[in-house]
């Protein structure tokens, strides 16, 4: 669907069907682990919602925040998690993959805390855009590397509760009126 500049890239109902076959996934190779997922703030919050209902084995959630340093992709972790990570089986979930850079600098992070596994889940993969070659054990949806909005991610803090995934065609018309996707997003269903 396109409207205004905007494309819904992925509908609400293809995003379900999708975080539950990983869900799936997840449930039977982590039977009998009690896997913690660790989702990213504030990007993940949504998805991160959605997978753990459909894994059906025991599992904790937890959550994460991070600071980035300067452009090459240091970061830091801004709010830790609260369960010790140690010797556990962590599943990261994350939004979006794009450079790859922010989820390396954080694989690295958890893995000094000596955790017995660590895989990612990450909804998106802006394949095309990578700068460093990184593990996603779980996948969602390889997508192309248009700006992306809804479905937890943010315009500026906006946008993360609309319900699908849309494509920004125009950013710079985006930047200059940040509330002109707003009619689109939140037409009246
Ligand atoms: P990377 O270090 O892989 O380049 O950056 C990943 C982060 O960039 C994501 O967690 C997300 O915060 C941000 N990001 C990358 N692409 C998009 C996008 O299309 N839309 C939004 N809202 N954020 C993005």
């Amino acid at each position: 669907m396109t409207e205004d500049g905007f494309v819904e890239v992925v509908t609400e109902t293809r995003l379900a069907e999708r975080v539950a076959q990983l869900g799936g996934r997840i449930s039977s190779e982590y039977a009998d682990r009690n896997p913690v997922l660790v989702g990213v703030l504030r990007g993940s919050v949504i998805f991160t919602a959605d997978l753990i209902r459909h894994v059906t084995v025991p599992a904790e959630v937890d959550f994460l925040s991070l600071t980035r340093f300067g452009g090459q992709g240091r970061v830091g972790i801004a709010m830790d998690t609260e369960v010790s990570l140690e010797n556990r089986h962590v599943i990261i979930v994350e939004d979006i993959v794009d450079t790859g850079l922010t989820l390396t600098a954080l694989r690295r992070l958890l893995e000094l805390r000596g955790v017995a596994s660590l895989a990612t889940a990450a909804l998106l993969d802006k394949a095309s855009r990578r700068i460093v070659d990184v593990a996603l054990e779980y996948r969602g949806f390889e997508v192309g590397d248009e700006f992306l909005l809804g479905y937890g991610l943010d315009w500026e803090g906006r946008y993360r509760n609309v319900r699908s995934l849309w494509a920004v065609m125009d950013l710079p018309a985006l930047r200059r009126a940040p509330d002109s996707f707003a009619p689109v997003a939140y037409r009246r269903r």
